[in-house]
């Protein structure tokens, strides 16, 4: 059980309730805490839980938040070194990551340098990142915990397979909610608002990866991670369209049975597990009535509609190189123009996927090349969407 914790993206959907989960469980101390933003929300947060230092990422916030802070003895600091510095302070053994987009690769890599443990909400610093991520894990000997609700079900069914897992793995099913927009086709998704991919049908969470929930490029995410974190390749992976959420993930080992993890979608389960683990304790959230829910269903994804999961898999066949990055940057800057009703939603894939045709990759064991392919990224979905208006 973890008993202190750096908190990135305090302020956001999981780091909400990463706090309610503290509330719930005060012996989990809050020892840096850190939002992009919100400074408002960040030092009312410090407050209540007594943090020793906080981080704004937006520096324009850094004088506001320190105003805000004045005379508590906490530490204030601002920017990527902030964050940086938050992620790896020692004073904590974990570092939960629930930023948003691959800003949290860096906080990612430090947390790891310093030998922290990894709570990882953040899919975008495995997306990115993924090849240099896990054997910069191994080389500091850092463990990853997923959050991602799907990896963390994954996860806690691996862990009934004592021994070589490898050699009794056969793979994995991931399951996908499909999105407010499963069954439509493209005709009608051109036409679609940023109201109407808001609204999810089983999950509530931040506006980005609900996007790409839509998008079902979130999807695509998660096979890209979920191949990271299990080292597995992508054919080992079969997605799975289960409307209802409540079959999370599932594992297929040697002998073909198939292990499942159930619960009702509640992103504090998985939050609570990381924290907790390897130990269970009794949590806030619904317990599961497989009666009441009545069927669970299961259908394919459609890829030709849904062309963010094919390039998605796609880049997940070049896992040595750049091509996550490059997927991961487009759709960050193509979702936030969407968002700001300057493109169309099928615009998102449209442009995702010329990324990813059009973008020399790179190796990614650099980070270097990690980083120089999602700037050239965003730079190519922004000069795109200027071009198509
Ligand atoms: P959100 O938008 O609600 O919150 C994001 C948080 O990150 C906020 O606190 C924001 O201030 C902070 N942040 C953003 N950019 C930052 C930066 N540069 N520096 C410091 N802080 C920054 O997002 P969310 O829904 O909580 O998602 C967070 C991550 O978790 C994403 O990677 C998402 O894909 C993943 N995830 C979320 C859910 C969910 O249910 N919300 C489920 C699975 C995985
Ligand atoms: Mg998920």
């Amino acid at each position: 059980m973890t008993h202190s914790i750096n908190l990135l993206g305090a302020t956001g959907s999981i780091g909400r309730q990463t706090l309610d989960v503290c509330r719930r469980y005060p012996e989990i101390r809050i020892n840096t805490a850190a939002a992009a933003t919100s400074h408002e929300a960040l030092a009312a947060c410090a407050r209540e839980f007594g943090v020793k230092k906080v981080c704004i990422f937006d520096e324009s916030r850094y004088e506001s938040l320190k105003n805000e802070l004045f005379g508590s003895g906490i530490t204030v600091t601002a920017g990527m070194d902030g964050l940086c510095e938050c992620a790896a302070d020692e004073d904590a053994e974990c570092t939960v990551n629930a930023v948003v987009g691959a800003a949290g690769l860096l906080p990612t890599v430090s947390a790891m340098k310093a030998h922290r443990r990894i709570a990882l909400a953040n899919k975008e610093t495995l997306v990115a990142g993924g090849g240099y991520v896990m054997q910069l894990a191994k080389e500091c000997g850092v463990d990853i915990i997923p959050i991602d609700s799907e990896h963390s079900a994954v996860f806690q069914c691996m862990e009934g397979i004592s021994g070589d897992r490898h050699s009794q793995i056969k793979g994995i099913i991931l399951t996908a909610s499909g999105g407010p927009f499963f069954g439509m086709k493209r005709a009608q998704l051109e036409s679609v608002t940023p109201e109407m991919a808001l609204r999810h049908p089983n999950w509530s969470m931040g506006s980005k990866i609900t996007i790409d929930s839509a998008t079902m490029m979130n999807k695509g995410f998660e096979l890209i991670e979920a191949c990271h974190l299990f080292s597995l390749a992508p054919s080992q992976v079969e997605i799975s369209v289960h409307r209802q959420s409540i079959i999370h993930s599932a594992v297929v080992t040697a002998d073909n049975a198939v292990i499942a993890q159930l619960g009702v979608p509640d992103m504090t389960i998985p939050i609570q597990y990381a924290l907790t683990y390897p130990e269970r304790r009794v949590s806030s959230s619904k317990p599961l009535s497989l009666s009441d829910i009545g069927q669970l269903t299961f259908e394919k994804a459609d890829t030709e509609t849904f062309s963010c999961l094919a390039a998605a898999m796609r880049a997940a066949d070049m896992p040595q190189t750049t091509a996550g990055a490059v997927i991961n940057g487009a759709n960050e800057v193509l979702v936030r123009l969407f968002l700001e009703k300057k493109i169309a939603f099928t615009d998102i894939s449209d442009g995702v996927c010329a990324a990813l045709d059009e973008i020399p990759l790179t190796a990614s064991d650099d980070l270097d090349n990690i980083l120089a392919a999602d700037r050239a990224a965003r730079e190519f979905a922004e000069s795109r969407s200027v071009a198509d208006i």
